[in-house]
C-alpha cells in the first residue's frame, strides 16, 4: 500500500514537471502545429493514437512504427 502511494506521489511529481517545462518551454507563436511532444502517432497494430513521446518506436521491415505497448510489438511481428 505504501508502495502505491509512493509510486503515486512520484508520478504526480513528474506529471507536474512536464507540465512546467512545457508550459515554459512553449513560444508564442501562433502556429497551429504542436511540438513533438503533443505529436499523435498511430500505432498500426490497434489503430490507436498515443502521443509520440509515450509510443515504444520500433523498426520492422526497414519502416519505423509507433506503439502504444510492448504487446503490441509482438503481435504486429507476428502479422508480418
Ligand atoms: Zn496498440
Amino acid at each position: 500500500m505504501l508502495k502505491l502511494l509512493f509510486f503515486g506521489a512520484l508520478a504526480y511529481f513528474v506529471f507536474r514537471f512536464v507540465q512546467k517545462v512545457r508550459l515554459s518551454g512553449g513560444g508564442n507563436n501562433g502556429n497551429a502545429r504542436s511540438g513533438p511532444v503533443d505529436e499523435m502517432v498511430q500505432d498500426p497494430n490497434c489503430l490507436t493514437y498515443i502521443p509520440k513521446g509515450n509510443a515504444i518506436r520500433k523498426s520492422v521491415n526497414g519502416e519505423t512504427h509507433f506503439f502504444c505497448s510492448q504487446k503490441c510489438v509482438d503481435e504486429f511481428r507476428n502479422k508480418k
